[in-house]
């Protein structure tokens, strides 16, 4: 029972305050916060704070449904909500539209991120779509808010989608898969893997979420949420012991993606389960019987098995935000059929409307391809570092494009964006160590501008061009741009203030840039190529562009 909920009732002797409601909750009252107070049969009071799903059912702050006997209540009011709206517009896939980011809670924005596979290296794709997370988060807390973020980690469940030759669907779970290739045990494979991912997230500038809740440790979470979608008839046990979704049973279906039930052909592979036990070709597994798996399986009410892929991120979103997403992200490949599944079950299990906005990244090409394995065209981060390239060059390329269109990579853009970086940290150096006076209120317009425009469903393109019409402005004091530059870093995450590393060079490198240095003049590219993997080796990365070849100490 939540008792500062009735801190606001004013009793005057037995008769209620003028504020409470007369009649009983109906439906014009769903979907707002009520305060209820009901006779319990000991001839006390009993309090019930929370949503009204229906005219006599509460949803509690955990997520909890409760129901009431409308012919207790003592009486009830509305409550006022206390949500933050942040100034922050984002484009909601649900809705098609720009929408406020708002802080339902009032404390903080609940952000759930859609986080990696561990079986494989992220690629600078995956890479684009974590950097939204940390985009949005950065904006809203420069808005002075806070920010509470989720991302899981799925390692386990997540089938593989390849055909195979025979043309039949692998069924073959994605982290097993790998494991059973490098032979080694699926956790040690997905533990490397993600704290590789971790690494390539600090390199990128990614500030970490709150918490990483793994899919192998959630069991338990998405047993119960299964457990309550069987009772609430959403769910089934089929007859090969799996348990499936009912898709029938959510009328919404669809909303997010437009994939209509009735028009999904059956035998189209839009999910990644066989067609097994299912009653209808759209339902989907939550949980899977192990069959003949013997790794990575679990105990649960239907016998050995493991989860399905979607019922995680319910699961872990429920749980640890509490009952409801304020913005929800991801790449726009998970549109359908992840999250369209994955509100399916959110909202059946809690009987609400639980993600408020739904935000996805567009896909990336690179050099105007799919990357993909096939393709050869696969880039890591490991690889943009290879090239001797800060990490945080390709930071500023995805900046310099808006994140929800389709954006075409390539090494050249990396190059440039390198030698941007590199010019903006050393005029920052100059520009900070000058001593002509700045203008604070004059600074302060310009970084509100150019949060304004970021603010406005993250048009970080715009706010670079700004930023470069301000480093060419001739009006504003050198300290004044130091200080305009070093605000919006809070935001761009570039380490725009980082100082050039002074070094001093070992007899044994300094030769080696050298040899480089001649091997290219003669057009020896084989040595160039073999001397720049040593000078890599040795830490120092080397550089080649229109005005020669550079080198830089690697961060
Ligand atoms: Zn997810």
């Amino acid at each position: 029972m939540d008792e500062r909920a009735f801190q606001s009732w004013k009793f005057e002797g037995e008769e209620p305050a003028m504020e409470a409601k007369d009649g009983l909750p109906s439906a014009e009252h769903l979907g707002q916060r009520v305060s209820i107070r009901s006779h319990d049969p000991e001839g006390g009071f009993r309090d019930l704070l929370g949503h009204l799903v229906t005219p006599t059912q509460v949803r509690k702050k955990d997520g909890q449904i409760v129901t009431f006997d409308p012919s207790t209540i003592a009486l009830w009011k509305v409550v006022p909500s206390n949500a933050l709206s942040t100034g922050v517009f984002v484009y909601d896939t649900k809705s098609r539209e720009k929408r406020e980011v708002t802080i339902s809670d009032g404390r903080a924005l609940r952000l759930y991120s859609c986080g990696p596979t561990v079986y494989r290296d992220a690629h600078v794709g995956n890479l684009r779509t974590f950097l939204l997370a940390d985009l949005l988060t950065r904006i809203v807390e420069v808005s002075g808010f806070k920010v509470h973020g989720i991302q899981n980690i799925t390692d386990v469940g997540h089938m593989n989608e390849d055909l195979r030759v025979d043309g039949e669907t692998d069924e073959e779970d994605k982290v097993l898969t790998q494991a059973k290739a490098e032979q080694i045990d699926p956790f040690t494979l997905a533990r490397s893997y993600e704290r590789k991912f971790h690494q390539d997230l600090a390199r990128f500038g990614i500030k970490s979420a709150d918490i990483y809740p793994r899919a192998s440790e959630s069991i338990d979470l998405m047993i119960r949420i299964i457990e309550q979608l069987i009772d609430s008839g959403n769910a089934y046990v089929g007859s090969d012991g799996s348990v499936y979704f009912s898709a029938n049973t959510f009328e919404s279906y669809g909303a997010l993606s437009g994939n209509k039930l009735t028009e999904l052909v059956p035998g189209h592979r839009y999910e990644y389960t066989g067609d097994g036990a299912k009653r209808f070709h759209a339902d989907w597994a939550l949980w899977k019987s192990a069959g003949e798996r013997t790794q990575m399986v679990w105990d649960s009410p239907w016998g050995s098995g493991f989860p399905g892929w979607h019922i995680e991120c319910s699961a872990m979103s429920l749980h640890y935000l509490k009952g409801h997403v304020d913005v929800h992200l991801g790449g726009i490949d998970l549109r359908f059929p992840h999250h369209e599944n994955e509100r399916a079950q959110s909202n059946s299990a809690s009987l609400s409307e639980v993600t408020d906005l739904w935000m996805h990244g567009e896909h990336l090409l690179f050099e105007g391809r799919k990357m993909s394995k096939s393709a050869g065209n696969v880039v890591l981060m490991e690889d943009v570092v290879q090239k001797g390239f800060d990490p945080l060059a390709l930071r500023l390329v995805f900046l310099e494009n808006r994140y929800r269109s389709q954006m075409d990579l390539n090494w050249d853009q990396i190059s440039a964006a390198d030698s941007t970086l590199s010019r903006w940290r050393k005029k920052y150096q100059e520009w900070s160590s000058a001593e002509l006076p700045s203008d604070s209120a004059e600074i302060d317009a310009h970084v509100e501008s150019l949060f304004d425009i970021i603010r406005d469903d993250l048009d970080t393109p715009r706010a670079l061009v700004e930023l470069r019409a301000i480093e060419r402005d001739a009006s504003i004091s050198p300290n004044g741009k130091a200080a305009i530059f070093a605000a919006l870093d809070a935001v761009l995450g570039l380490d725009l203030t980082r100082a050039p590393k002074k070094i001093e060079l070992s007899p044994e490198i300094s030769e080696l840039i050298e040899k480089r240095r001649t091997a290219r003049a003669a057009k020896d590219f084989a040595t160039s190529d073999l001397l720049r993997d040593q000078l890599f080796a040795l830490g120092i990365s080397v550089k080649d562009g229109p005005d020669g070849m550079s080198w830089e100490v690697i961060p």
